[in-house]
């Protein structure tokens, strides 16, 4: 009878994950877009129309479908399928080895990290629609059910992330004099602080920082780093930082879009000189890396924290 309870609770730690994966994706499609969460039921964002309500269903109906739409046969986003299976497997990993609480919080952590990773990878905008809620959400989640982080670290990790972020983009900018951290990166790293504590803000910027080099380095090497595209008007005030306090900071979006013109008219010199300009600032967006780094520590936080006290 013992074995019974614990496989349905994994089971069903593994189908909420991939149901809130799914949402998740959702909610970063259309917080951008200006789209409401909940009033147009599931449509396929190629011809916009319904999808049935079986394709509603996790990690199958993308199978099922073979990743297209069964009305216009364009192909579905491989990101639905791979958000599903990783906050599937994120919820099952923290249901098995933390106390309900702490594995919910960790969870919506998690949550957060993912559509603000995806919101930023299209649009090179970290939306502070997410990261300023997540600051208090994290802090309270922290100081009630993580013991492992606790209100103090919680706090100090808001400042450290936050601030030590702040400092450096300030920094960065009066000696290259333009825009390396944007505020929406600081904006994260305040609410992983919130989260996870000033350790995991040093690894989250240690591992993000590591990360992004590589990632940076595989783009310049195999790839072309592509411009980030113009975010919809109406989405603009809800998305974008406000007022600015690093002067010429006004986020990533304007330098963005200064890349996009210079990019079009530019001949070769010029343009590989931009090229390298962009592959040193926001030629890759930071953000997902960050949330890679922050997501890795509240997964494995107890493994981490012990082996470095063992040291
Ligand atoms: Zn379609």
């Amino acid at each position: 009878m013992e074995q019974v309870p614990a496989i349905i609770g994994d089971v069903a730690a593994l189908a909420l994950g991939a149901c809130v994966g799914s949402f998740a994706v959702t909610v970063a499609y259309r917080l951008p877009r200006d789209i409401s969460i909940a009033t147009p039921r599931s449509f396929c964002e190629s011809c916009e129309r319904p999808v049935p309500w079986w394709a509603n269903i996790p990690i199958f109906a993308y199978l099922a479908s073979r990743g297209r739409c069964l009305m216009c046969g364009a192909p579905i986003r491989a990101r639905h399928l791979g958000g599903e299976l990783a906050l599937a497997l994120a919820a099952l990993y923290l249901y098995v080895n933390f106390p309900p609480g702490n594995a919910i919080a960790r969870f919506i952590f998690i949550t957060l990290l993912l559509i603000s990773s995806l919101v930023d990878y299209d649009w090179r905008l970290i939306p502070n629609l997410i990261t300023f809620p997540g600051v208090p959400v994290g802090f309270v989640l922290a100081a009630l059910l993580m013991p492992e982080v606790g209100w103090q670290d919680s706090l100090i990790g808001i400042a450290a992330g936050g601030g030590l972020l702040f400092v450096t983009g300030y920094l960065y900018q009066l000696v290259r004099g333009q825009e390396g951290v944007g505020l929406g990166d600081v904006f994260l790293l305040a609410m992983v602080g919130a989260f996870i504590g000033w350790q995991g803000v040093l690894f989250t910027l240690f591992f993000g920082a590591l990360l992004g080099s590589i990632g940076g380095l595989a783009v310049g090497l195999f790839g072309t780093p592509t411009a980030a595209p113009e975010l919809p008007p109406g989405a603009r005030e809800a998305m974008a930082a406000p007022s600015p306090v690093v002067p010429g900071a006004a986020g990533a979006q304007a330098g963005a879009a200064a890349a996009v013109s210079i990019d079009q008219q530019a001949p070769d010199s010029a343009a590989a000189e931009n090229e390298e300009h962009a592959l040193l600032s926001t030629a890759v967006p930071f953000g997902p890396f960050l949330s890679l780094a922050a997501g890795f520590y509240a997964l494995f936080q107890p493994q981490l924290t012990s082996w470095y006290l063992s040291r």
